[in-house]
């Protein structure tokens, strides 16, 4: 069967919706949100109403329907404009909502579920802890059943949790050590956590290097009591739950880089055409054009990575070397095309007002957070038959 490069009719109709939208509606907005830190409630209202916090969930749970492939088009034109309304998507999804849809109750869909697909509630996923993120095995927060009172109690404390303290923020999924295998070490489990449940306190937002327009937070456990009920999954599945959550998330956050990435290039493509020096435009020069072909290739084939990760995760294939790969080398085409892009900018490029250089700052995140390049590197290692 030949291999068919074209999105379906549905998807581009979406990718074209939430070009128009990122275009209109987040570029004149965001980069007063983004310099005053504030998170921006009235956009991210908006992408509720258009259905992209359901994108690819049942209808049946207040979902629109679609796929994973579509919650990546997505993300990908709205970080063509800005990666801190792209984020915000993408963890209230694919670390909130889906943990939920993938192993919860059918009760715990229902009480959950519409909300998070409408955008009127988000969702976080807290697995970091301020003792570590890559060895997230080595989780310190623990859940201990009370028999007699049928509560989880938790200890602990998490760290730059996405989407944790919002006004709109309703839960999240928290892993903690629920016990000890024979051999010793710890078996995790997934437990949601109410907003406002007494003993969760949530931090002042963090001062970060970028996606300021974003929430990020730590979190703290003590005591705190949620019904045994809350558990999500099976006891002990936890630490197999984020390991597939987190392979999923790396395509989408892939699909995010690449947005920056071409973003990028739309901006410096424009300035390359208008900013004159030497008494013509700089992308005259060969110099420039030669910048703008490799940025521009770069972009196109960290599509291609996150395209091809996805359509086999949609189609039930094996997807986590090649989710690896995209991650690892869409975070860091993002990151080369900032810098580039800043460059062609010259001095301007170094002027928050100008959107390279909040994509310049917003890009350094996507060699970090879910899985570090290194990381990913120890992953594709790994499917090489290396042990780590
Ligand atoms: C803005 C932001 C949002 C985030 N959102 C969330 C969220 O919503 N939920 C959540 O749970 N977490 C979140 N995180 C946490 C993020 O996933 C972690 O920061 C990341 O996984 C790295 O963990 P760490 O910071 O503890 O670094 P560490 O694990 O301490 O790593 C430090 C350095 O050592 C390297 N390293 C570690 N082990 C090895 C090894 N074996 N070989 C080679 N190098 C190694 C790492 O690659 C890295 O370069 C977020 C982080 C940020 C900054």
């Amino acid at each position: 069967m030949p291999i068919d490069h074209r999105l379906s009719p549905e998807h581009e109709e979406l990718r074209r919706t939430v070009e128009a939208f990122a275009h209109d509606v987040v570029a004149p907005k965001i980069g007063e949100y983004w310099e005053h830190h504030e998170f921006p409630y009235e956009i991210v209202r908006e992408m509720g109403r258009m259905g992209l916090f359901g994108l690819p969930f049942p209808e049946e749970y207040g979902g629109m329907g679609g796929d994973y492939f579509a919650l990546c088009l997505a993300l990908e034109e709205l970080a063509r404009v800005d990666s801190s309304v792209a984020i915000t998507l993408e963890a209230g999804v694919s670390l909130g909502a889906m943990p939920i849809f993938l192993y919860g109750t059918e009760e715990q869909k229902r009480t959950w579920l519409p909300g998070l697909c409408s955008g009127e509630t988000l969702g976080a996923f807290g697995l970091t802890e301020p003792g570590g993120g890559s060895d997230a095995g080595a989780s310190r927060t623990t859940a201990r059943l009370d028999e007699a009172t049928g509560e989880w109690v938790i200890n602990g404390t998490k760290c730059f949790i996405t989407n944790s303290g919002t006004d709109i923020t309703a839960l999240v999924t928290v892993t903690a050590v629920t016990g000890r295998k024979e051999d010793g070490r710890p078996e995790i489990s997934s437990i949601i956590v109410p907003s406002g449940t007494p003993g969760f306190s949530v931090a002042a937002p963090y001062s970060k290097v970028g996606w300021n327009a974003s929430d990020t937070r730590e979190l703290s456990f003590a005591d705190c009591r949620v019904p045994a009920a809350n558990l999500l999954g099976a006891e002990g599945r936890g630490y197999a739950q984020f390991l597939r959550i987190l392979d999923e998330g790396r395509i989408a956050i892939s699909a995010l880089a690449t947005g920056l990435a071409q973003g990028c290039v739309d901006e410096s493509v424009a300035y390359a055409r208008t900013r004159e020096a030497f008494g013509r435009p700089i992308g005259a020069n060969q110099a420039i054009q030669f910048k703008l072909a490799d940025m521009e290739m770069r972009a196109h084939m960290a599509r291609v990575a996150w395209r091809d990760a996805a359509s086999r995760l949609v189609l039930g294939e094996p997807f986590k070397k090649e989710a690896a790969i995209a991650k690892l080398y869409s975070s860091e085409v993002a990151v080369d095309n900032a810098r580039e892009a800043t460059q062609i900018h010259g001095g301007y490029g170094f002027m928050n007002e100008y959107p390279v250089a909040r994509m310049w700052r917003d890009s350094k995140i996507l060699e970090i957070g879910e899985g570090t390049s290194e990381v990913q590197r120890m992953l594709i290692a790994r499917e090489l038959g290396f042990a780590s």
